[in-house]
């Protein structure tokens, strides 16, 4: 596979399966400089399985979460506008060959009314998903910019989407430009393997079968323009000690070209997928402890990069991933074309099944009660704060700050519009006491937004 480096990764594996006391605390103490690590460093990391050493990565990964994302965890939905696809992905319902799930790609006023479902429970960032395959009669790209434009366009009250991100099949550089000039936030594409061998037994047919052309929509989307761009692997396909080193390997090549690594990294885990047998019996299972141990050595391995968790993980496994490196989670999501305002009768079939089924308003809860600031800003995307200039803010902890003010004057808006009154209760209280720890600049700062906010202004941020 391109840019990936299998005989390298293999070699790491196999030099680093014991690490020692000393040899954990200078790879530890690197990480805690916010120092990028090394391949090599990141492989010793990984191979720890001694319980007491991997409470030290999980206290290092802990230290740099806090320190470069504050307490802050940015909510987002999915939206999936089609279940239609080309491809046949052993382990997805979408595949083309299954047979036991209805089908459906929504039209663009049904894209619209989901749209505008989200917006009445309080979501401002949506994350686009879709099958391989558009309607009959449109070409894909014209679907999906059909589709951005007008779940822009969706308004409840004074409410609109801030930020639409989106996780769709590769594309030519010509139509990465018409993605990114319909004003999309960050592009997702998952590399699913890196190992070369799994990629072409997991992806038998359909243009997904050639890996060289996923990885390639990366660079594609790079030169088009895009600079906020995400990648993930699919654990449970193949070793996750490889897949892990494969997306640092990922990271390093687009490091070395463009001058950035990606803006976001992907975790998810292999869920059950009706009619996808293999999803049933993931032939790499991955265990909790090795999952939580491959979140914070990412976060260790690239500090300045948002790691996404789904709704793929149950309630518990999602509040410990939170404190190991996960800066942004889906809530209340669904799988299903259409699922948000379906009957049970309707639904079309969905993508596969989800460990946290609670409400966006529990999930707000349970973060204020574990005393993170539920995020609904897009401010960095607005102001242009993407790609590489992202990075140079990130760096020296600059957008911290900004990211807490914004986190909770986003927070009042979701508390004053939504919230449930005991969700509003324990919000508005975490809100004073944060900002009881601020410094006189941002406290007048805030005080001036929460003024705003509360005279019937939306949409505020800095
Ligand atoms: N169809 C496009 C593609 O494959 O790139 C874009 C969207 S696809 C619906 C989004 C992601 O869902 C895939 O990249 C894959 O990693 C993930 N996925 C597929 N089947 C899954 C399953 N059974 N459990 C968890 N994630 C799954
Ligand atoms: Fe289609 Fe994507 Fe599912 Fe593969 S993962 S079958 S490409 S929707």
């Amino acid at each position: 596979m391109k840019y990936i480096d299998e005989e390298k990764i293999n070699n790491l594996l196999a030099d680093t399966a014991k690490i020692d006391s000393r040899k954990l605390d200078i790879i530890l103490k690197k990480a805690k400089s916010f120092q990028r690590l090394t391949l090599g460093e990141s492989a010793a990391l990984l191979s720890v399985n001694d319980p007491e050493y991997t409470q030290k990565i999980f206290e290092a990964a802990s230290f740099v979460k806090d320190a470069i994302y504050g307490r802050r965890v940015v909510l987002f939905a999915p939206l999936y506008i089609s279940n239609l696809c080309v491809n046949t992905c052993l382990y997805c319902a979408f595949k083309s060959d299954n047979l036991l799930i209805k089908r459906k790609a929504l039209t663009i006023p049904e894209i619209k009314e989901q749209a505008r479902w989200l917006l009445r429970r309080g979501h401002k960032r949506i994350l686009m998903v879709c099958g391989e395959e558009a309607p009959s009669g449109k070409s894909n790209i014209d679907y999906y910019t059909e589709a951005i434009k007008v779940i822009y366009e969706a308004e409840v009250g004074k409410h609109k989407i801030k930020r639409i991100n989106v996780n769709c099949a590769p594309l030519s550089i010509d139509e990465f430009k018409q993605l990114k000039a319909s004003g999309i936030g960050t592009y997702q594409i998952f590399q699913e393997t890196y190992h070369e061998q799994t990629y072409h037994r997991m992806h038998p047919k359909g243009p997904k079968s050639d890996p060289d052309n996923r990885i390639d929509a990366v660079d594609r989307a790079f030169t088009a323009g895009i600079d906020d761009i995400g990648i993930g692997a699919l654990f449970g396909l193949f070793d996750y000690r490889f897949e892990s080193l494969g997306l640092l390997c990922h990271v390093e090549h687009m490091e070395e070209k463009f001058k950035v690594g990606p803006h976001t990294i992907s975790v998810p885990r292999i869920e059950p997928a009706e009619g996808a047998e293999l999803s049933l019996r993931p032939p790499y299972k991955i265990s909790d402890d090795e999952f939580k141990k491959v979140v914070a050595v990412l976060r260790l391995s690239v500090p300045y990069t948002g790691i996404i968790m789904s709704t793929r993980e149950n309630a518990l496994m999602r509040d410990a991933l939170l404190s190991l490196g996960v800066s942004q989670i889906s809530a209340e999501s669904n799988t299903s074309p259409g699922g948000y305002s379906a009957g049970d009768q309707e639904q079309a079939g969905g993508q596969f099944s989800l460990g946290d089924q609670r409400s966006l308003d529990e999930i707000v809860g349970a973060l204020i009660a574990h005393d993170y600031i539920p995020s609904f800003c897009a401010a960095c995307y607005r102001m242009e704060r993407t790609g590489e200039k992202f990075m140079q803010l990130a760096k020296p902890g600059t957008i911290k700050g900004k990211c807490s003010l914004n986190a909770l004057v986003t927070l009042k808006e979701y508390l004053d519009d939504f919230a449930s009154v005991k969700v509003k209760q324990d919000g508005n209280k975490m809100i004073e006491r944060y900002f009881g720890k601020l410094d006189n600049v941002d406290q007048k700062m805030l005080g001036l937004l929460f003024s705003h906010v509360s005279s019937g202004v939306r949409d505020e941020y800095v």
